[in-house]
């Protein structure tokens, strides 16, 4: 299911959106109350999950995270840390497969109940490097969460994301977070640019 542009939910979603990016959408893939409900969702399979816990410690990876960690962590019934890591792995629309970590953890992870966080999981270079990352710190657990699943990407067999929202199209997709080249995450919903965006 998808809104293409021009019908009246299209009109809709976008209401109170910055005109030069709804000019570039061709499609939204997930609207605002979709992304609501899968968020409310995921937090309450997580707060059961972690219900006996002390508490559990997000780690989100900037910037994509920042909306959904935000929400998600909102609807959470459990304690929670949060924390961030800023790593980089994509120019522009390419995944490079080179991870690099900007900024770390500032909290020790040792025997905490960690989750790592991401909007979405595409070729899965970067929750592996992530992953290898947080395990040197000895958390008790360590589980991974995304928002957007793009399984047909993955080139590491071995990254399974725990909890996962959606299961994606492969398409480039932009909104709630996920950006192109920094624009486009301030959407309240998620789609698809035309290929005259891209120019
Ligand atoms: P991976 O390392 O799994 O290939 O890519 C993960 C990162 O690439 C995500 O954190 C995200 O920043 C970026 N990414 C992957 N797919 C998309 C996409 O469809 N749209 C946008 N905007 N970013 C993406
Ligand atoms: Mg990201």
């Amino acid at each position: 299911m998808s809104v293409p542009e021009g019908t009246p939910e299209f009109a809709k979603e976008v209401a109170g959106c910055a005109p030069q990016y709804v000019q570039n959408i061709g499609k939204i893939l997930y609207t605002r109350a979709m992304i609501e409900e899968k968020v409310a969702e995921l937090g309450a399979t997580l707060s059961h999950e972690y219900k006996d816990k002390d508490g559990i410690v997000l780690v989100g990876l900037l910037k994509g995270v920042t909306p959904f960690m935000v929400d998600l962590a909102r609807t959470l019934s459990v304690p929670v840390q949060l924390e961030f890591m800023g790593v980089k792995s994509y120019d522009g629309t390419e995944s490079t497969g080179d991870v690099r970590i900007l900024y770390d953890v500032q909290t020790d992870l040792e025997g905490k109940n960690v989750i790592l966080i991401d909007d979405i999981c595409d070729t899965g270079h970067t929750l592996v490097a992530v992953k290898q990352r947080l395990i040197e710190k000895n958390p008790a657990s360590l589980r991974t969460c995304v928002l957007f699943d793009k399984k047909e990407r993955r080139v590491h067999d071995d990254v399974q994301c725990d909890f996962v929202g959606f299961d994606c199209p492969n398409e480039f997709i932009v909104g709630y977070g996920l950006d192109f080249d920094e624009e486009y995450r301030t959407l309240p919903f998620v789609g698809v640019l035309k290929p005259s965006a891209y120019r």
